[in-house]
C-alpha cells in the first residue's frame, strides 16, 4: 500500500473513531459532524479552485439545490430520505452543467464575478418560490434512519456523515491521479500545453465544475436531513463565501486542506459566534467581519494555507514506481508528400504584418529549420499551424487535409506535438506527471474509471512510456521532482518527452536549445536525428546556427514576417540577403 493510502487508512479510523470515545462531548461530536458537511462542499471547492484555478463564490447555491430537492420531496411528497439522495444529486448535476456551460468560459475576474452573480440571485430565487416555501423554507425534514433506526442525535448521524466524507476523499485522490485528473490538474497553470496534446480543457473544466457541484448537493441532502429543516439563509452570497474561505485556509489544493479548513472556520465561527456580541455587548454575526478579515489576510500572507504546514510533519509520499507494461500504441510515419503545407499564411495584430503570406513545406522525414531576427514571425507561424493563433488568411494543409481553423486539442489529433519558446509546464506536478499528459490521447480512461480506479493497467502503460520519453531526452533521474525545480534547459527537455509521448508525425520544437549546456546541446541533436531516422518530421525553429545547419535539410528564411530566402544550409548560408538580415557577418 502506497503511503498515500496508508494516510488515508489512519485519517478514516481516527475520524469514525470519534462518536465511540465515550469522553467526547456531544456538543463536539455534533461539530464535527457539521465539519464534515462542510468538508464536501469544501473538497469541491479545492478541486474547483484550488487545482482548476477556477474561483467560486457560489458554491452554497448547489448545497441550496441538493438540501431542497430532498426537504421537498420527502415532505410535500412523502419519499422516504435515501432514495431522495439520487434525486438531489440528479438535480445539481444538472443545474450545475447548465450554469456551468455559461460560467466556466468566463476569463480572468468574470469568473467569481459570475460565481457572484448567481451565488445571490438563486438566494432570491430559493427566497421567493412559494411551493419551497419562501424565505420561512421547509419545516419537519424527516432524519435519516438505519434499519428501522432513527439517527437523531449527532453521535448517531455521525457515522454516516464521514463515510461519505471518507469516500468523497478516496475517490477524489483517485480522480487526481488519473488521465482526466492530470489533465485537470493542468488547467490553472498549464492549459495550453494540455490542449497542444489534444487535451480538450472546456470539457476538463466542465467536469470539475460538475464535480465539485455534486459534492455540495451531497452536502445539501446530509444538511438537509440533520439540521430537519432548510431555509434559503444558509445557502447564499454569505455562506458561498464561508466555504471558499474553508478552502483557501485549508489550503487550496490539497484534499485534506477541505477537511482541515472546513474544521477551522466551524469551529472559529462557533467561538467567535460566543464571544464576540460579548466584545460588542449586543447580539449580531459579527463573525462576517472576522472572515472577510481573515480571506482577505490569507490571500495577501498565506496563499497556500494551513495544510502544507500541517503536512510537513508527515512523511512525503514516495516516487511512483515505474512498472513494466505494454507499451502505448504506436501508429506508423506519414508518407503524405508534402506532410505539411503553409499556403499564404497570414497573421496581423492590428496594424502589424507578423507572418506575411508565407508559403513552405515540410516532407516526409525531413527536418526543416525555420529561422529569423527576434519578431520575425517564427513562433507566430508555430501558433498558426498548430491552431493557437487563427489565420487572418491562408491555408494550412497537413496529409491533404485542411487543418486552418481547428483549435489546438483537434490539431493534436493530427498527430502534431510541439514545445513553446516560453516553456509551458505546470510546476507544482512531478516532472513524471507533466510529461504523462502528453500520452493523452494514446488512452481512453475516463473520470469514472479515473475515480473508481479502474484505470490502473492503462496508468502503468503511460508511466512506463512517459519515463521512456525522459529517458530518451536525458531526464531520467530528474522525473520525480517538481516541474518548477527544473532548469530552463532541463525544462525544455522535459516539453519534448512531454511532446514525443503524443506519438507525433510532425514535431514542432521552438528554440529547444536555447539553455543547454554545449553536451547537451550534442545529446538533443543526436536524439532529433534518431527520430528523423524512425521516419518523425520536424519543424525547428532555433537561434545556434551550428545546430541548426547540423541538422536540418531544408531551411526557410524570415525577416519580418516575410520569406526572404529558402533552401538547403549550404544555399542559406550564402544567400546575401540572409547575410544582410540575420547571419551577420561572422558566417
Ligand atoms: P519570433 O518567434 O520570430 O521571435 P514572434 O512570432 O513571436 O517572433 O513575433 C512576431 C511579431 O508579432 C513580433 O513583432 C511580436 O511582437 C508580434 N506578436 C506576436 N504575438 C503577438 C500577439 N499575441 N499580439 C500582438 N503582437 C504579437
Ligand atoms: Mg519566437
Amino acid at each position: 500500500m502506497s503511503r498515500q493510502w496508508v494516510g488515508f487508512a489512519v485519517f478514516a479510523v481516527v475520524m469514525l473513531a470519534v462518536p465511540a470515545v465515550p469522553f467526547i462531548p456531544d456538543y463536539w461530536v455534533t461539530l464535527l459532524a457539521f465539519v464534515g458537511v462542510s468538508s464536501l462542499v469544501a473538497l469541491g471547492l479545492v478541486l474547483l479552485t484550488g487545482v482548476g484555478g477556477m474561483t467560486s463564490f457560489g458554491q452554497a447555491a448547489f448545497v441550496g439545490f441538493g438540501a431542497y430537492a430532498t426537504a421537498l420531496l420527502s415532505t410535500s411528497y412523502g419519499w422516504s430520505p435515501w432514495p431522495t439522495l439520487l434525486v438531489s444529486i440528479a438535480v445539481t448535476a444538472v443545474a450545475a452543467l447548465v450554469i456551468g456551460l455559461v460560467t466556466v468560459r468566463l476569463k480572468g475576474h468574470f469568473l467569481p464575478l459570475g460565481t457572484i452573480a448567481w451565488g445571490i440571485s438563486f438566494y432570491y430565487l430559493f427566497g421567493n418560490l412559494q411551493f419551497i416555501g419562501a424565505y420561512d423554507g421547509i419545516q419537519g425534514v424527516p432524519p435519516l434512519s438505519i434499519f428501522g433506526t432513527e439517527l437523531l442525535s449527532g453521535r448517531a448521524f455521525y457515522p454516516v456523515i464521514w463515510v461519505i466524507v471518507l469516500a468523497a476523499i478516496a475517490l477524489t485522490l483517485n480522480l487526481l491521479d488519473s488521465r482526466v485528473g492530470r489533465a485537470i490538474r493542468a488547467l490553472r497553470s498549464g492549459a495550453a500545453a494540455a490542449e497542444s496534446v489534444g487535451v480538450n480543457i472546456w470539457t476538463a473544466k466542465l467536469a470539475v465544475f460538475v464535480y465539485a457541484a455534486v459534492l455540495a448537493g451531497i452536502a445539501g441532502w446530509l444538511y438537509a436531513h440533520f439540521q430537519r429543516a432548510v431555509t434559503p439563509g444558509a445557502f447564499g452570497l454569505n455562506a458561498g463565501i464561508e466555504y471558499l474561505l474553508m478552502a483557501v485556509v485549508g489550503g487550496a489544493g490539497h484534499v485534506y486542506g477541505a477537511v482541515l479548513g472546513a474544521g477551522i472556520v466551524t469551529i472559529l465561527k462557533d467561538l467567535l459566534q460566543d464571544w464576540l456580541p460579548l466584545v460588542f455587548g449586543q447580539g449580531g454575526n459579527y463573525e462576517g467581519i472576522v472572515f472577510g478579515i481573515l480571506l482577505v489576510a490569507l490571500l495577501q500572507g498565506a496563499r497556500t494555507g494551513f495544510w502544507p504546514l500541517l503536512a510537513s510533519l508527515f512523511p512525503k509520499p514516495g516516487a511512483r514506481r515505474i512498472l513494466d507494461a505494454e507499451p502505448l500504441g504506436h501508429e506508423g510515419a506519414g508518407t503524405d508528400n508534402p506532410l505539411l503545407e503553409v499556403r499564404e499564411a497570414r497573421k496581423t495584430f492590428g496594424g502589424l504584418v507578423a507572418v506575411n503570406d508565407v508559403s513552405f513545406q515540410v516532407k516526409p522525414g525531413e527536418i526543416v529549420g525555420l529561422i529569423g531576427p527576434n519578431g520575425a514571425g517564427k513562433s507566430t507561424t508555430f501558433n498558426l499551424v498548430t491552431g493557437v493563433t487563427r489565420l487572418t488568411a491562408g491555408q494550412i494543409v497537413f496529409r491533404s487535409q485542411t487543418i486552418t481553423g481547428l483549435a489546438p486539442a483537434r490539431v493534436a489529433r493530427r498527430r502534431i506535438a510541439r514545445t513553446f519558446q516560453h516553456v509551458k509546464l505546470s510546476p507544482a506536478m512531478t516532472v513524471l506527471d507533466n510529461v504523462a499528459i502528453g500520452a493523452h490521447l494514446r488512452t481512453r480512461a475516463g473520470f469514472f474509471s479515473g475515480m473508481l480506479a479502474l484505470d490502473r493497467t492503462e496508468e502503468r502503460r503511460i508511466f512506463s512510456e512517459a519515463a521512456r520519453q525522459l529517458q530518451r531526452v536525458g531526464l531520467a533521474d530528474r522525473m520525480h521532482i517538481e516541474a518548477g525545480a527544473l532548469s530552463l534547459g532541463e525544462q525544455r527537455l522535459a516539453e519534448i518527452a512531454r511532446a514525443l509521448c503524443l506519438d507525433p508525425v510532425l514535431l514542432l520544437l521552438d528554440e529547444p536549445a536555447a539553455g543547454l549546456r554545449h553536451g547537451e546541446k550534442q545529446a538533443l541533436a543526436t536524439l532529433i536525428e534518431t527520430l528523423r531516422d524512425d521516419g518523425m518530421s520536424v519543424l525547428l525553429v532555433e537561434h545556434d546556427m551550428d545546430f541548426v545547419m547540423r541538422l536540418t535539410n531544408h531551411i526557410v528564411v524570415l525577416d519580418f514576417g516575410s520569406k526572404i530566402a529558402e533552401g538547403s544550409p549550404q544555399e542559406v548560408r550564402q544567400n546575401p540577403a540572409v547575410i544582410e538580415a540575420y547571419l551577420g557577418a561572422d558566417l
